[in-house]
C-alpha cells in the first residue's frame, strides 16, 4: 500500500498507524498540517472493507479539516482519526482507552472529537487518557446543532447568491438524512418558510419528520430527481457522482455531508450544467467552530462565528463567477492563500 505516493497523502506531515493487541484498536491517525494550530478533527469509526479504504478515508478527511478549519477563520490545523470496526459490536472502554493513549502519544498535536459512528461518550472514555480530546460532554458538547444552523444559513446564501434574496419562504428542499444534523437542518428550514422532501433509513426519524415539518417522504433513490430548488446531502460522502448529477433538477447543492463530490472533476460538472456547489467544509463548519469556543465556552460567541459561513460562502460564489472556476476550487485556493500567509 503506498502512503507518501498516495493520490491523498497530499504532504501530510504524519501518518500513525495504531494497534493494541488486547483490546482489537486498529487506527490511524492522520496529521495533515499544523501551520495554523494544533491539528484538531474528529474520529471516524467504520467498517471499511479493507486498510486502502481506510487510508484513504482519513488521508481525506485529514486535508479537509486543515482547509475547514483555515476558511473557518480557527487556530487549528487538520488532522482526523479513523478506528476499524463495526460501531454497533466492537466498541469496548477498553478500545477507547487505548484510542485515547494513542492520541496522547503525539503530545498534543493532535486533537479528537466524535464523528461517524463515534459518541460523546466514547469521547469521554478516550479522555480519561488524554486531556486532547474535544466536544467534550459539559463544554461545548453535541457540535450539530451549529453545523445544522451553518448549513442552513449557507443555503440561504446560495439563495441569495442566485435569486437576490435569501428569503426561504415557498423554497423546496430535498434533505438526504434526518441524522443529529440534518433533522435540525429541517428545523430551521421548515421554520423559515421552506418545503421540505426527505428520505432516511429510519422510519421513525421520518415519520416525525412528516408530522412536526410536514416534510414529503420519499425513497432512498428517488431523492436525487425530486423537482427541488435545493438538494442537501446530510447522510453520506460521495453522493455527487456520475450517477447522481444527470438526475439533479436542484440548481443549488448544498448539505452537511463530508466529502461530498466524488471526484474533483464533478465539481466542475456541477458548474458546467449551472447547478452552484457550497463546498461541504465551509458550510459544515459549525460544529468545529462550537468546538474552538471550548476552553472558556461561550455560546452567543460561538454562534456569532458559526453566521459567518454566509459571508465567506457569499465571496466563494462571487469569485467563482468572475473567475470561471469552482467554487470548490475557489475555497481550496482561500484557504492555502490563509496558511500560505501564516507560514511566511
Ligand atoms: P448521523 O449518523 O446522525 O445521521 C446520518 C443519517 O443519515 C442517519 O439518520 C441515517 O439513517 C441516514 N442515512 C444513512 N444512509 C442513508 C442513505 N443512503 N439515504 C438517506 N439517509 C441515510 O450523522 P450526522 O452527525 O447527522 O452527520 C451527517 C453528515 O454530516 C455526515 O456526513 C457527517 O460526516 C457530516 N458532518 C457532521 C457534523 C456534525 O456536527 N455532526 C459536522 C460536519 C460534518
Amino acid at each position: 500500500m503506498a502512503i507518501f505516493s498516495h493520490p491523498s497523502f497530499d504532504q501530510h506531515e504524519q501518518v500513525m498507524f495504531v494497534h493494541d493487541q488486547a483490546s482489537g484498536l486498529k487506527a490511524i491517525i492522520a496529521v495533515h498540517d499544523t501551520t495554523l494550530g494544533p491539528a484538531v478533527g474528529g474520529c471516524r469509526m467504520w467498517p471499511y472493507a479493507n486498510e486502502e479504504e481506510a487510508l484513504n478515508d482519513v488521508l481525506r478527511l485529514s486535508r479537509g479539516m486543515t482547509y475547514k478549519n483555515a476558511l473557518a477563520g480557527l487556530e487549528f490545523g487538520g488532522g482526523k482519526s479513523v478506528i476499524i470496526g463495526d460501531p454497533k459490536s466492537d466498541k469496548s472502554e477498553a478500545l477507547f482507552r487505548a484510542f485515547g493513549r494513542a492520541v496522547h502519544s503525539l503530545g498534543g498535536r493532535y486533537y479528537s472529537a466524535e464523528d461517524v459512528g463515534i459518541t460523546t461518550g466514547d469521547i469521554m472514555i478516550a479522555h480519561q487518557e488524554t486531556p486532547y480530546m474535544a466536544g467534550l460532554e459539559g463544554k461545548s458538547g453535541d457540535p450539530s446543532p451549529y453545523t445544522a444552523l451553518g448549513t442552513f444559513l449557507g443555503i440561504k446564501a446560495a439563495i441569495k447568491h442566485q435569486r437576490g434574496s435569501d428569503s426561504l419562504e415557498g423554497v423546496k428542499v430535498a434533505v438526504q438524512g434526518l441524522g443529529h444534523v440534518g433533522y435540525y437542518l429541517c428545523e430551521h428550514l421548515h421554520k423559515a418558510g421552506a418545503k421540505l422532501v426527505v428520505c432516511d433509513l429510519n422510519p421513525e426519524q421520518l415519520d416525525r419528520a412528516a408530522t412536526e415539518l410536514q416534510a414529503e417522504i420519499v425513497d432512498l433513490d428517488a431523492i436525487y430527481h425530486q423537482d427541488v430548488d435545493v438538494y442537501a446531502p446530510c447522510a453520506l460522502g460521495a453522493t455527487i457522482n456520475d450517477h447522481t448529477i444527470p438526475q439533479l433538477k436542484a440548481t443549488i447543492v448544498a448539505g452537511c455531508a463530508n466529502n461530498q463530490l466524488a471526484e474533483p472533476r464533478h465539481g466542475e460538472a456541477l458548474r458546467d450544467l449551472g447547478i452552484l456547489y457550497a463546498p461541504d467544509y465551509v458550510i459544515n463548519a459549525g460544529g468545529i467552530i462550537n468546538v474552538s469556543f471550548e476552553r472558556d465556552y461561550d455560546a452567543n460567541a460561538a454562534e456569532a462565528k458559526v453566521r459567518n459561513i454566509y459571508d465567506t460562502l457569499l465571496q466563494i460564489f462571487r469569485q467563482a463567477d468572475e473567475s470561471g472556476k469552482t467554487t470548490a476550487v475557489v475555497a481550496d485556493e482561500m484557504a492555502r492563500a490563509i496558511i500560505t500567509a501564516a507560514h511566511r
